[in-house]
């Protein structure tokens, strides 16, 4: 389970806490899916031509690049031990590292989803000459991947996650303090069920105490050092 401190090391500056592009700017509405839904139309406009801490998140995302954290992580799954990833993080990094058991359970910021039928397009897919576009498949309204305050997790996914957790005997918990839900929950069902959380976080969080083992890095710094350790025990 991967969250915003591993984006933060590619330099994609995080929501909250100091530095954050809420707390310079301020929360965004809580509503932003309902407002999507009252003027679609409107909110692609924005969506096409940001402005103010948009822009800079936009401009942030276009920069990024994936961090050893990332890297390590793929290691991990060619190695058989990590059979699935879920993150939280939108910024297609992990995908551009190059891990593929991935479940982005916030959605992905260069992906399109439509609200109809579920289905992912990428940008050059979608027509944009009238907006709101409308989907190629079902002609439902087209959204950004990325799930909005308000609006539910796309029900393939979460199912996909539950699934995962609930058959994992170890969680690495990584760059997040696992307290935004409903992904918090999946440490603590895994925990639950007798299974090792392994945190990878600079600081101590709320699921530290359920822990086996804190590793208090950053994730480029943890994670490439783990994968070395996983490769010494296989010989
Ligand atoms: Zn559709």
């Amino acid at each position: 389970l991967t969250g915003a401190g591993l984006s933060v090391e590619s330099g994609i500056p995080p929501f909250r806490g100091p530095g954050g592009l809420w707390t310079k700017h301020g929360e965004p509405p809580m509503n932003g899916y309902q407002r999507f839904l009252a003027d679609p139309r409107r909110a692609w406009e924005e969506r096409l031509n940001p402005t103010g801490p948009m822009a800079e998140l936009w401009s942030a995302l276009a920069a990024a690049v994936p961090n050893p954290g990332h890297r390590a992580l793929v290691e991990l799954e060619e190695l058989g031990v990590l059979r699935a990833l879920i993150t939280q993080n939108v910024d297609d990094l992990h995908r551009a590292a190059g891990s593929t058991r991935l479940l982005e359970i916030h959605g992905n910021a260069t992906l399109i989803r439509c609200i109809g039928c579920v289905a992912r397009f990428g940008r050059d897919e979608i027509d944009f000459a009238v907006l709101p576009p409308r989907c190629p498949r079902c002609d439902g309204l087209l959204k950004s991947d990325t799930v909005s305050f308000g609006e539910p997790i796309p029900p393939d996914v979460l199912e996909r996650c539950f699934e995962e957790a609930a058959m994992a005997d170890c969680m690495l918990v990584a760059g997040t303090s696992a307290t935004v839900h409903p992904a918090a929950q999946f440490p603590f069902q895994v925990h639950e069920r007798g299974g090792v959380l392994i945190e990878v976080n600079p600081y101590p969080s709320e699921l530290t105490a359920l822990c086996t083992h804190a590793l208090r890095a950053p994730g480029g710094e943890a994670l490439p050092r783990l994968v070395e350790r996983v490769r010494e025990l296989r010989g």
